[in-house]
């Protein structure tokens, strides 16, 4: 097998503050204060805003409101609304405190406004890592990347990732470990990013079937925590590939469950990848212990109970024909091709659950 060693990068920092570990929420204010914010927004989904409360209680007069209207994907509308609290309230910070959907909402205004941006996550999607942010406005969602969108504070605190319900913290975990399995073999790969993807998925592997097995493991928690940090930035600091595709493409065509495709796929298109790049992902089969990395995450995937089979999110043998139309349309770079001869099977094995072969 030929040596993983790369012999030729560039590798980008990117700065962030991390403060990591049990009753850190504790230190939200004096974070705010430290970047000189003294009129901060908090922001929370509707299902999140007593989380959002308590936060707003704890800041005391650090807090000048609370908007609790993030949603899934960033629509334009809800930004405009949120926009116009901090008009109203002169906030000079917005404090984040949820998942995915609640950090894109900071970054949206972020971007409008140009304030300094704390992401408290409680979920493991890793947004708050990464300069991405995907918004929708009339149904169509689009994505971007700049350095602005970026928190300049993160804060885990284990306390708010363990109040996940089960299926989300496992589908969730699972995303996280897409990342950083992409990012192995991204183009644009360096030996950093691969040091924190093997890093991640290493903490990821080993947490979620213990959180699974006893939901009171805060140690497990909070590894899982870590390893989300881990592939989130990796997520934040190279291009992804094949599955990010699939998952786009099958997301976006049939409307389909995003973290439940992502479980699924993932083993699919890593046994796509595999036979090209087997010195990249030799790593993750030996964590796994298993012949290839894609037979080890499907087999991770299924003792963690994640769906197996698109056919249980309602896709059917007669949509595969589209589906392989969407993937390989403006195919995303892939160690190996996307094409229609290979994508037809695959898409026939994830979509009946059958074991992940190249
Ligand atoms: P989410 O933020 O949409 O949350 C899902 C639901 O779970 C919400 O109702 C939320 O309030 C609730 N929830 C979150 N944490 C909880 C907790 N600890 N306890 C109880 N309930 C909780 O889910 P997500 O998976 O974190 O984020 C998904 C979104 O984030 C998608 O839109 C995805 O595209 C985006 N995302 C973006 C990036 C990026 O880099 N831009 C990265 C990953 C995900």
């Amino acid at each position: 097998m030929a040596s993983a060693f790369q012999t030729v990068f560039t590798y980008q920092g990117s700065p962030a503050r991390v403060v990591f570990g049990a009753g850190t929420l504790a230190q939200a204010g004096a974070e705010v204060e430290r970047m000189g914010g003294k009129r901060a927004l908090v922001l929370t989904t509707p299902e999140q805003a007593a989380t959002g409360q308590a936060l707003c209680a704890q800041l005391g007069t650090l807090a000048v409101g609370q908007f609790s209207g993030a949603v899934m994907h960033t629509p334009v509308s809800v930004t405009q609304t949120a926009f116009n609290e901090i008009t109203r309230t002169g906030a000079d910070v917005v404090v984040a405190i949820g998942g995915g959907s609640t950090i894109g909402l900071a970054k949206a205004l972020a971007l409008r406004t140009g304030l300094p941006q704390i992401a408290i996550p409680t979920t493991f999607a890793g947004s708050e890592a990464t300069p991405i942010l995907g918004q929708t406005q009339d149904g169509e969602k689009t994505t971007m990347t700049d350095p602005r969108l970026r928190p300049a504070v993160i804060v885990y605190d284990v306390a708010l990732v363990k109040t996940m319900p089960p299926a989300l913290a496992i589908s969730s975990g699972l995303n996280a470990l897409a990342h950083a399995v992409e990012g192995l073999y991204a183009q644009d790969r360096n030996p950093m990013t691969s040091l924190m993807a093997l890093e991640g998925i290493r903490a990821m592997i080993s947490a979620l079937p213990r959180l699974k097995s006893d939901s009171a493991d805060l140690q497990a928690w909070a590894e899982a925590q870590y390893g989300a940090w881990l592939c989130g930035t990796v997520l934040g600091q190279v291009g992804m590939s094949i599955h990010h595709k699939l998952c786009h493409a099958l997301g976006g065509g049939f409307d389909l469950p995003h973290a439940d495709t992502h479980a699924i796929l993932l083993p699919h298109a890593v046994s796509h990848v595999e036979p090209a790049v087997p010195e990249l992902l030799a790593p993750v089969a030996e964590l796994m212990g298993t012949r290839t990395a894609a037979l080890g995450l499907q087999a991770l995937a299924k003792s963690l109970g994640a769906p197996m089979r698109l056919l249980d999110l309602g896709l059917t043998e007669t949509d595969l024909d589209r589906a392989v139309s969407l993937a390989t349309e403006r195919p995303y770079w892939s160690p190996r091709p996307i094409d229609r001869q290979t994508m037809m099977p695959l898409l026939r094995r994830a979509l009946t659950g059958a074991p992940a072969q190249s």
